[in-house]
């Protein structure tokens, strides 16, 4: 199973390493060609979510994986991936990737917070650790959006037919919950995209 890890810039290698972990094949996409050969789902690495947002734009890579995302392409966004697919940001009017209906706040828990871990309740899963850096969160979440997180009263985590977003880091903790389910996704998905 190939899956692509964006590899513009942020926590790519640590998604790398759980996929390997949990036996699954990966292929880092750092320009266009890189989406020539068929992936079978995407992860959008935390980091930071304008710069990933300028690079998609400047490499061409933003409508190509809009494109398929459209299409039905499991993605897992985490923290600044979260972002990218938000279809809104309570900042800003122009979306980058803008497949998931829902409003997400950048910097949600103010910028002086750098990192925090709790355990909460993910739907279907469990108690899991989730560690948060300078983390957004959902604000709205629209029609046909799954709430899969709560922490603190506040949306962590959704999913949203193929797309699994959530504000905190799975791949910097050893709880491998999040990436499991989302290759149990990307497992369950005829790969006609
Ligand atoms: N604060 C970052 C942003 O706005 C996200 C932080 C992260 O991905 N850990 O893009």
């Amino acid at each position: 199973m190939m899956i692509g890890v964006l590899a513009l810039q942020g926590a790519f290698a640590e998604h790398e390493k759980v996929l390997d972990k949990l036996g699954a094949g990966w292929r880092e996409i750092r320009k266009e060609s890189d989406l020539r050969q068929p992936i079978k789902g995407l992860i959008l690495p935390g980091g930071e979510s304008t710069v990933q947002g300028k690079l998609l734009l400047e490499l061409g890579l933003m409508e190509p994986i809009r494109h398929l995302l459209e299409k039905g392409m499991p993605v897992l966004g985490t923290c600044a991936g979260l972002i990218l697919l938000a279809e809104k940001q309570t900042e800003r009017d122009t979306a980058y990737l803008g497949t998931l209906p829902v409003t997400v706040r950048r910097n949600g828990y103010g910028r002086q917070l750098g990192s925090f871990t709790t355990r909460c309740l993910y739907e279907g899963i469990g108690e899991i650790p989730m560690t948060f850096i300078r983390a957004p969160y959902i604000e709205k979440a629209g029609k046909g959006v799954r709430i899969t997180a709560v922490a603190d009263g506040r949306i962590v985590g959704v999913e949203y037919e193929n797309q699994i977003a959530i504000s905190f880091h799975p791949e910097l903790d050893d709880d491998l919950s999040v990436h499991k389910r989302f290759l149990q996704l990307v497992q369950g998905t005829d790969p006609s995209f």
